[in-house]
């Protein structure tokens, strides 16, 4: 049974809310279509209110970013990247490309390609997300992508100068200072100064995210990673301020970031919840946090853990954090989750930040059909046959031809008569 302390805002709200951003984004996307340059600048000019003399950076102008940046933040970037870097080469090493004779002489093979340029987006409308650079290039650099355009918006007015720094370190091959839907749209569509990409990448707010949507088949994308999502699962052995701190840590992304606690045990949920109210008191980015908790914030009580796993996914949460005795049951008892962070020694701001896994992962209960950003999403996985036996190739024309006849295709079938006929000496049926 399932008793609700706390419930969310009712869904025809943020039904509500998903119209309207769609429409919006839709807008955007349409402008830049027709207009190109002078729809991005505009729309820069109205979000961001940003309007340099060109949205690349120059080499020099990188060069003199970088070099304001602080010498102990720029070895924390070269730390965590090597840390993402290495995660990435043994995902890497794991796609194999094969090739396999299914018959004597016939020959079929698979192989990995990268996908030659990619829109990599690094969101900054309200923090500097320095770690999403980490994710996104340095994961499509280990992929072997050649050509990684990098965009990230101005914050207020400002430079995020450790952003471009890591843009930069991560092996950026350009770094544009744009943010937003018509970041996205200059990436996906191409305009007078952006050379249109395969596929675009990266994490972003609600209109960044809606905008990979519609763009989606135009351009590919990596996956709808939208506003921040976490779940705790929590059992009576859970330290409850622990629990109320993880929670805030990703209810801080901002108002729509849902942050959910289900729990076995009513005192630890009772205690958590004061826990969360007395921190957000003086909590610095409380502005975020707070409506987050008040609108998005739900804590459920369950009879037991495997009832606690179940529901969890039906949630389909990008971060789900395992906070009970045996964590480690949520590998055998879960199936929908962006990604699993087990026992108290570890939690979210891990991943997001500095552990090596990435933090590209899928919102909104796309869990259900899609893991998060890795090396895989990177690659194009195509493949190739070859027949060098005669007597193989005849063989599958005399059943290339049945087959093809049965689904009415007569131009399919001669394809395959014409081998019959050809390597065992028959004659053609037409
Ligand atoms: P952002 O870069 O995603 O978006 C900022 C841009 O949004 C601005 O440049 C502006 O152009 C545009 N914008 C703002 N208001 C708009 C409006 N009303 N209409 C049209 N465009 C508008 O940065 P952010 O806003 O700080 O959001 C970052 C998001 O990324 C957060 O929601 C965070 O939770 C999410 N995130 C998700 C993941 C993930 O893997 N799912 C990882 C990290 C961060």
């Amino acid at each position: 049974m399932i008793t609700f302390l706390k419930e969310a805002v009712a869904s025809e709200q943020i039904a509500a809310d998903n119209g309207r951003v769609a429409q919006t984004v839709r807008g955007i996307l349409d402008d830049v279509r027709v207009r190109g340059d002078a729809a991005v600048r505009d729309h820069s000019a109205r979000f961001d209110d940003w309007t340099p003399a060109a949205f690349r950076l120059t080499a020099g102008q990188i060069d003199e970013i970088v070099a304001r940046v602080p010498r102990q933040v720029i070895e924390d970037i070269e730390w965590v990247q090597a840390q993402v870097r290495a995660f990435a080469e043994r995902q890497r090493a794991s796609i194999t490309d094969f090739e396999v004779e299914t018959l004597p002489g016939v020959r079929l093979g698979q192989r990995n390609l990268p996908v030659r340029a990619v829109g990599a987006y690094v969101p900054g409308g309200r923090y500097p997300l320095t770690a999403s650079a980490h994710m996104t290039i340095v994961t499509a650099k280990v992929a072997g992508v050649s050509r990684v355009a990098a965009c990230t918006p101005p914050i207020r007015g400002e430079v995020p100068a450790a952003t471009v720094a890591a843009m930069h370190l991560a092996g950026a091959d350009e770094i544009h200072l744009l943010g937003g839907v018509q970041a996205m749209a200059a990436l996906a569509i191409g305009t007078e100064s952006m050379e249109r990409v395969d596929m675009i990448a990266g994490p972003g707010n609600a209109y960044v995210a809606e905008a990979k949507r519609q763009l989606f088949g135009e351009v590919g994308i990596d996956l709808f990673a939208g506003p921040t999502e976490i779940l705790v699962i929590a059992d009576d052995a859970a330290d409850p301020f622990v629990v109320a701190v993880d929670l805030l840590s990703q209810a801080e992304h901002g108002p729509d970031s849902p942050a959910v606690l289900v729990t076995t045990s009513e005192q630890v949920a009772r205690r958590a919840m004061a826990h969360v109210e007395r921190l957000l008191g003086d909590m610095p980015t409380r502005d975020f946090a707070a409506p987050a908790w008040r609108d998005h914030g739900q804590v459920l009580v369950v009879d037991d853990l495997d009832e606690a796993f179940a529901v969890a996914d039906t949630f389909a949460s990008e971060h789900v954090q395992v906070l009970t005795r045996e964590p480690r049951q949520a590998l055998e008892k879960m199936h929908d989750y962006g990604a699993l962070f087990l026992g108290e020694g570890t939690c979210v701001s891990y991943g997001d930040k500095v552990i090596g896994t990435n933090h590209v992962l899928p919102t909104r209960g796309s869990a259900r059909f899609t893991g998060g950003l890795w090396v895989g999403k990177y690659l194009k996985t195509v493949t190739y046959q070859e027949v060098t036996d005669p007597e193989a190739s005849a063989m599958l024309g005399e059943v290339c031809g049945r087959a093809a006849r049965v689904e009415l295709f007569e131009g399919h079938a001669r394809s395959g008569d014409v081998r019959a006929a050809k390597y065992r000496g028959g004659a053609l049926p037409w």
